[in-house]
């Protein structure tokens, strides 16, 4: 099947638009298997697959290099799809282009480095290619814009964004936290650019692939990169998150794909930061409610070495008219402020029991 520059056009405007394939390309058969598997489902539109493959610690499967790309031009004669592979340095834009790969992206180790972007942008020139271009790992979204006007200033007319979340400490739900407030401000300076999230970099795990992807489509993306293998337990590389080209068609297939919205970008975009905000002040008072509990801990030893019961009424009256007369002040009803300090207690009392029986 002849996939033409028009073929490639056509894929690039299509709404919802949606790339899947292997994290990385690994053998023939695979990178074939998986194309044909997925062009089955008719529901996927480009064919991505890692060439090369930037590892945090060397030793892991860096990629199968340009021996790949051949592969990948099978699969596109055989299933027509467009392919996409990721370019991180001028040379690997060259032997993509050589090998007919219509879609190139920039990873998301590479937009974090200037020098790296700038190679790249220099091979792109007089180039007419469409490139899609990844956050950089830290949420720093001036590198992000930085990686599209070096892009842009070498004459590519088409770029894409996409939104793999954000590298951040002591983060344990997600491989990468997707951090929406900063993809939505991106979004919102670059309205007219494709804007694409990949579910499967910012989640790094299977099961919460789905919902991460309806809240994509939720936000209004305008598609979605998911990594997709024959045997996602043995990949060599992202074992861990790839789906089948079978449980793909049924996470698309699962997804409520809504009409746009009433609801604008601002809209999105004021929501977003307010929820953060939220997130932040719970954290907050998780945090403070440990040190309660540490505090409450130490009364606990002081009792215990003098004998002292652990619940004296006295005290816990005055706590509770202490917080009674400060709740109008932050307009909490005395109904909340009462099941508050009762959760609060008993959370203090098995804190102190345990102390006790130690
Ligand atoms: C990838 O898409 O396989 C990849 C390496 O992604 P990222 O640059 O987002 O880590
Ligand atoms: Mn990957």
């Amino acid at each position: 099947m002849q996939v033409t520059k028009e073929v490639v056009q056509e894929k690039w405007a299509k709404r919802p638009l949606i790339i899947s394939g292997p994290c990385s390309a690994e053998t023939e058969d695979q990178v074939m298997e998986t194309a044909t598997q997925l062009s089955k489902s008719g529901k996927v539109d480009i064919l991505r697959a890692g060439i090369w493959k930037p590892r945090t610690r060397p030793g892991n499967f860096e990629g199968i290099g340009t021996k790949g790309l051949p592969w990948l031009q099978k699969a596109k004669a055989l299933t027509g799809m467009p392919t996409t592979v990721e370019v991180a340095t001028g040379k690997q834009v060259e032997d993509a282009l050589h090998f007919d790969v219509d879609v190139l992206w920039i990873g998301a180790r590479t937009t974090v480095n200037p020098f790296s972007v700038q190679e790249v942008a220099d091979a792109l020139r007089g180039v007419n290619v469409p490139v899609m271009i990844k956050n950089p790992i830290n949420p720093d979204l001036e590198l992000w814009i930085g990686a599209v006007e070096r892009v842009a200033k070498a004459g590519i007319k088409q770029i894409g964004l996409i939104h793999r979340g954000f590298s951040s400490y002591g983060n344990t739900e997600y491989r990468n936290a997707p951090m929406w407030h900063l993809a939505i401000e991106m979004k919102r300076r670059h309205p007219d650019m494709l804007f694409i999230n990949d579910p499967s970099h910012i989640c790094g795990r299977r099961d919460i692939l789905q919902e991460i992807a309806q809240k994509a489509i939720d936000l209004d993306y305008d598609g979605l990169m998911i990594e997709s293998h024959i045997d996602p337990d043995n990949a060599w590389s992202d074992a861990k998150q790839q789906v089948t080209p079978q449980q793909l068609e049924k996470m698309l297939g699962d997804i409520v794909w809504r009409k746009e919205e009433i609801a604008s970008a601002e809209l999105h975009a004021a929501l977003e930061k307010l929820r953060q905000q939220i997130n932040h002040l719970d954290d907050e008072i998780m945090q403070l409610l440990g040190q309660r509990m540490n505090v409450a801990e130490r009364i606990a030893t002081y009792k215990k070495e003098n004998n002292i019961t652990i619940l004296q009424t006295a005290r816990w009256n005055e706590i509770l008219d202490r917080a009674f007369k400060k709740s109008g002040q932050f307009s909490l009803s005395k109904e909340f402020i009462t099941k508050y300090y009762d959760a609060v207690h008993m959370e203090s009392i098995n804190h102190q029991t345990r102390i006790f029986n130690s």
